[in-house]
């Protein structure tokens, strides 16, 4: 019986000029972001604009983490505690805990066939709700149909932030995901496209929201140091009004970084070519079903999703057994119990207004979820996928 040995946290290692500059900074001792020469551009300012460069918009602000960035998304966007903000109920918990730290209530919407957020539900819950604020979250490397959700965004005049924690470098039509709403949020952590450990990035086309974004992100009143910042002016007011909530970039995982996503596009179409052998496999097996993606989405598939619509939590339960025990690490959002980095929504017992989605157990019941570490190489993948479909075709 084959077997696959590999581990599903193994990641590549930093590139060797991070490592380099990683030791260039540690030499010069300035690991603080804003401790510069004068007219010298530290490693984080030089990030900020190579990201912003990369992304096509006017400012970007590295912070120290995803979640992070989308705590003080929701602040620098003008959400009051007590306010709505819509929500996928298909996501990771820092989406909800950033909503929930910045005292406003999240509404939970729906999942849909093809594990985007169900744009039916979404105009219901922005109608009914009556909420000013979009989280949307790219879950798992996928785009939903932007140009839909740009039209309900405008029907309901709501404020969307993008959550592309899994969609650096991911594409819809052609344009970057990130570039469609008014402030986008993006994750360095480990299991993301760029590895820093930890860090985030914050961007928006807004002067008025950098602005408060910089003041929050811990700045001090250095924030004429920021080289892809608003006007200095924009500053006046805002510098007394918004509070330092320390999150800053630092030097030194800026220095690791810039390599990294120097090679961000290469690295994606590595992660979707691992994919299409998964999904080509996976997709003519009885019994699994994968959705097709749409043409206009540039997917970044850093991992796969798949559903077992026939079988019952018991049998679920049994193929994830065996998987494991043939070295294959599958997850499952369905689960009863939280693990690992799955939740489902109802284990978010602090939202007070917990809804009962029986659409979203549905779904979730049946969704298997896998990462591709790019340590993985394809002939890794045809064997995984080999395993995952001789092992569902034994129940
Ligand atoms: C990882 C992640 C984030 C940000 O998380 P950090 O660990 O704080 O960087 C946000 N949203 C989703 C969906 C994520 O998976």
């Amino acid at each position: 019986m084959k077997r696959f040995e590999k581990s599903f946290t193994q990641q590549e290692p930093i590139p060797a000029a991070g490592i380099e500059a990683a030791i260039n900074v540690m030499q010069s001792g300035r690991l603080h972001r804003y401790n510069t020469l004068p007219d010298e551009q530290s490693e984080t300012d030089l990030l900020e604009c190579e990201f912003a460069e990369y992304q096509g918009v006017p400012y970007a602000l590295a912070c120290s983490s995803g979640g992070y960035a989308l705590h003080i998304a929701m602040r620098a966007g003008g959400v009051k505690p007590g306010d709505q903000v819509l929500c996928n109920a298909f996501t990771l918990a820092p989406v909800p805990g950033a909503i929930h730290n910045s005292g406003a209530v999240p509404v939970l919407v729906d999942v849909a066939q093809d594990y985007c957020i169900d744009l039916a539900d979404l105009e219901r819950k922005a109608a009914s709700s009556g909420a000013r604020y979009l989280l949307l979250s790219h879950m798992r490397g996928h785009l939903v149909d932007m140009d839909a959700i740009m039209t309900i965004c405008a029907r309901y005049n709501l404020f969307l932030i993008e959550d592309c924690a899994h969609t650096m470098g991911a594409t819809w039509n052609g344009q970057k995901s990130g570039t469609f709403g008014d402030i986008a949020c993006f994750s360095m952590q480990t299991y993301k496209h760029i590895n820093s450990g930890e860090g985030g990035f914050l961007t928006t086309r807004h002067d008025d929201v950098m602005a408060r974004a910089i003041m929050h992100s811990g700045s001090y009143m250095l924030f004429d140091r920021h080289f892809k910042g608003p006007p200095p002016a924009t500053f006046d007011t805002i510098r007394y009004e918004t509070p330092n909530y320390s999150g800053r970039m630092d030097n030194l995982r800026a220095a690791i970084l810039r390599p990294q996503l120097a090679d961000l596009d290469a690295q994606c179409a590595r992660w979707n070519r691992r994919y299409r052998i998964l999904e080509r496999t996976l997709a003519e097996a009885d019994n699994i079903y994968i959705p097709r993606r749409p043409a206009k989405e540039g997917f970044v598939a850093s991992s796969i999703q798949f559903s077992l619509p026939n079988f019952n939590p018991a049998q679920i339960q049994h193929v994830i057994d065996e998987c494991a025990a043939r070295g294959v690490v599958l997850k499952w959002f369905g689960g009863a119990e939280p693990t690992d980095y799955t939740s489902r929504y109802d284990s978010w017992r602090y939202i007070k207004t917990l809804p009962k989605l029986t659409q979203t157990e549905q779904i979730l019941a049946t969704l298997l979820d896998m990462r591709i570490p790019l340590t993985f190489s394809k002939e890794d993948c045809a064997l995984i996928a080999e395993i995952i479909v001789e092992v569902v075709g034994q129940q």
